[in-house]
């Protein structure tokens, strides 16, 4: 599974194995009340009519969490290499909160209404408090969510903690993204690390600032 590109490849995509190296990006943070405008600077497939390579499109990467350290998260890496420390968690205690789980990331453009828009990650589970579920679904009925400005809004906090999201006007002409540098997401948002030394990276100290999400209070 890893990290998977285009919505009909969902669960078939190998991901890209890189270095795992997180460099910093800017995530999509909201507190409780707050909402934003955002546009998505990438479509989730590369049939859509409005799909750019130049820009590419998000991911969704399949990653265990350590339960104990939300922080650390890693991409499952069974597919890859036949072995995956976080499924051997997962596989001696079912209960223990290893299992893996996948999430969306992608590049968007946020106008806060205080500072200039800034490119960001969007980090969201599938759950039904998450936007994912709607926003897959407007991309099937409409097949763009690139071409329109949407507002994003969180209610709640840690685990009571939803994300809502609406359409707002599509665009009278076509949005020109060339000027904006957009995060690498294999890069930026995910860490991916080969077996021999996932074990390390999980129950090690430190390590785990980098790759941050818009889930730090829990994850659904
Ligand atoms: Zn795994």
């Amino acid at each position: 599974m890893g990290i998977a590109k285009g919505l009909a490849n969902l669960k078939l995509d190998k991901p890209q194995v890189n270095s795992g190296e997180g460099s910093k990006a800017r995530w999509v943070k909201l507190e409780d009340g707050e909402s934003v405008k955002i546009r998505f600077l990438q479509e989730l497939d590369a049939n859509s009519p409005t799909y750019n390579d130049k820009l590419d499109v998000g991911i969704f990467a399949v990653e265990h969490t350590n339960p104990k350290d939300y922080r650390k998260k890693l991409v499952c890496s069974f597919e890859d290499e036949d072995r995956c420390w976080g499924c051997e968690q997962h596989r001696k205690d079912y209960k223990a909160g290893w299992k893996a789980r996948q999430r969306l990331y992608i590049n968007v453009l946020v106008d806060d209404g205080k500072n200039d828009p800034y490119v960001a990650i969007l980090s969201q589970g599938m759950s039904g408090k998450t936007i994912t579920p709607t926003l897959i679904e407007y991309a099937n009925e409409m097949g763009s969510i690139s071409n329109l400005m949407w507002r994003m809004k969180r209610t709640g906090t840690k685990t009571d903690t939803s994300y809502t999201i609406i359409p707002l006007a599509k665009d009278d002409s076509g949005f020109d993204a060339s000027g904006l540098e957009l995060y690498k997401l294999e890069e930026s948002a995910v860490r991916q690390l080969s077996y021999k030394d996932q074990e390390a990276f999980f129950t090690g100290q430190g390590g785990s600032e980098e790759v941050e999400s818009t889930s730090q209070d829990v994850s659904w």
